[in-house]
């Protein structure tokens, strides 16, 4: 048996000084590099006494260290964890004693605070931090790597076996940890290299956070496989963005970051005219952002839908139709359907349910919970997402939102994103949350939340009126709030968890 992800990477790699990664401070890493930074990391577990299927939990900032501390976990036969870097300590806790790992990195400002929870799990300690220079230590993990040699016989690990366990972002309850094997991170990029025509020309400008399945996998994988190269920047910056820009072939961002890039004078079609493919996920990008996105630089976004279980599941397509407010067609190899939540009966062309997926790319079941792992698949083997959508009838996928943020009001179902893309429409709106609050005699009530345009005059009462002639009475907002701006998390996601909890009594009886 050989390393299944690993293989497959050293399989398609090009010439072993081909560039692999160009950092923001100018250090360039080779094929070659990647492959010996990776051994010397692999080693440095082993040392440490970390076996094959022992954890690898990570909480650092984003370098190429950390890219490298995650090849060598898939090398060395571990389990790589990586962990938000916004988690707190008493987070970390939670997530130590359920993982279990044999060896937690933290970054070094970290340590002190960090170590009781190490030490309760049964972790050995190690930090990795940002490198600076060559005489300054960027962490005990590194300063092992550099004394490590850069051959390493990969650790024999099967298609089944686990590479990764990415816990969930846990909006509802606490989150839990989806274990990904070695083929379905495999087999999905591998698909995205296809379907998104990745070659060894492309530069990606990799700006996205390295924790979530979007930077880490999709975007670090696929130019792995295509053996590509890529502009790691730390964080996203628009002033980072756009000076590296001309040097990219590609951007896979965040509906925020291309807001973000919007309200900058400095987009044009100039600026994007090297740039072959713009992509979008990890949570909804407007319709209108897309089109304003290609009324400046001329390119249509590409928007594709995937989560922590299941990897990526849908994309508009590369050739053809990118529609807007779709997230295009199941991906070759998963099969997408859209039933009835009550009874699993699979629905029409265009009615709405919720959406469940099988193929290679679906997780093996959550990390220590049998049960729920249980309750989230059908006894087919499709995987029940969450989301609740619709298939239209030219097979685009459509995501009208969580299932669990879906708001029932008099016995009637309300689909937030049917207000939220109303809301949106008027003018001197910018974006809309609509959710549900508990209402003594309708169950749940409507409640909008309202981002204006600067300067623009637009009132909750404006709103709240508007809408009386374009939806059912049942939908409209009971509430309409104007306020400066939705929490988001790092993804961009909205979290409408934080809105219910603010809004949870304003239709309370006095
Ligand atoms: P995560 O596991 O953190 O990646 O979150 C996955 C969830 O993000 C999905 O279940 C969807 O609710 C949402 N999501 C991801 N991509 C999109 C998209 N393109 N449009 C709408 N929602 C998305």
């Amino acid at each position: 048996m050989t390393n299944h992800l690993f293989d497959l990477i050293r399989s398609r790699m090009p010439a072993p000084e081909a560039s692999f990664a160009t950092l923001d401070d100018g250090r360039r890493y080779s094929y070659q590099d990647m492959l010996d930074v990776s051994a010397r990391f692999a080693n440095a577990l082993v040392a440490l006494g970390v076996k094959p299927g022992d954890r690898v939990a990570v909480q650092v900032e984003k370098s190429i260290e950390a890219l490298m501390l995650y090849l060598g976990t898939v090398r060395a036969g571990a389990i790589f964890l990586p962990l938000n870097t916004a988690y707190t300590p008493a987070e970390i806790e939670y997530f130590l004693g359920d993982a279990e790992p044999a060896v937690f990195v933290c970054d070094p400002a970290k340590a002190t605070a960090l170590k009781p929870f190490a030490e309760k799990a049964g972790a050995k300690l190690e930090t990795l931090g940002v490198w600076r220079s060559p005489d300054v230590s960027a962490g005990t993990l590194p300063d092992a790597a550099l004394g490590a040699s850069t051959s390493f016989d990969d650790i024999a690990r099967g298609p089944d076996d686990l590479a990764a366990i990415l816990y969930t972002s846990g909006t509802t309850g606490r989150s839990k940890g989806a274990m990904l094997s070695h083929d379905n991170l495999a087999s999905n990029a591998l698909t995205l290299v296809d379907t998104w025509r990745f070659t060894k020309d492309d530069v990606l400008l990799h700006a996205l956070p390295i924790f979530h399945t979007h930077g880490l996998f999709v975007a670090t994988n696929v130019i792995l496989l295509a053996g590509a190269s890529m502009i790691l920047l730390p964080k996203f910056d628009p002033e980072q963005v756009f000076a590296h820009l001309p040097q990219a072939t590609c951007m896979m961002g965040v509906p925020t970051f291309y807001v973000r890039l919007l309200q900058d004078a400095r987009l044009t079609k100039e600026a994007t005219r090297h740039i072959r493919l713009f992509v979008s996920g990890s949570a909804p990008l407007l319709a209108e952002t897309h089109r304003e996105w290609r009324e400046r630089t001329g390119h249509a976004i590409l928007e594709r839908y995937g989560m922590t279980e299941t990897n990526m599941n849908t994309s508009n397509p590369y050739e053809g139709d990118r529609v807007a407010g779709t997230v295009g067609f199941p991906l070759p190899g998963v099969s997408a359907r859209v039933v009835d939540p009550e009874n699993g009966r699979e629905l029409a062309r265009d009615e709405i349910g919720m959406i469940e997926v099988k193929g290679p790319n679906v997780f093996k079941g959550y990390w220590r919970n049998p049960e729920k792992t249980k309750a989230e698949f059908r006894e087919d083997g499709f995987f029940i997402t969450g989301d609740l959508g619709k298939i239209d009838p030219a097979g685009y996928v459509h995501i009208v939102g969580r299932g669990k943020d879906l708001i029932i009001t008099g016995g009637y179902n309300v689909y937030p994103k049917e207000v939220e893309t109303e809301i949106d429409g008027m003018a001197g709106v910018i974006e809309s949350a609509v959710f549900g609050v508990a209402h003594p005699d309708f169950g749940e009530g409507v409640t909008a939340a309202v981002v204006v345009k600067p300067g623009a005059t637009v009132m909750a009462s404006d709103i709240a009126k508007a809408l009386e002639d374009r939806l059912a009475k049942f939908k409209q907002p009971k509430q309409v709030f104007v306020v400066p701006e939705l929490p988001r998390n790092t993804m961009g996601k909205v979290q409408k968890n934080l809105l219910r909890e603010q809004y949870k009594d304003i239709y309370a009886r006095r």
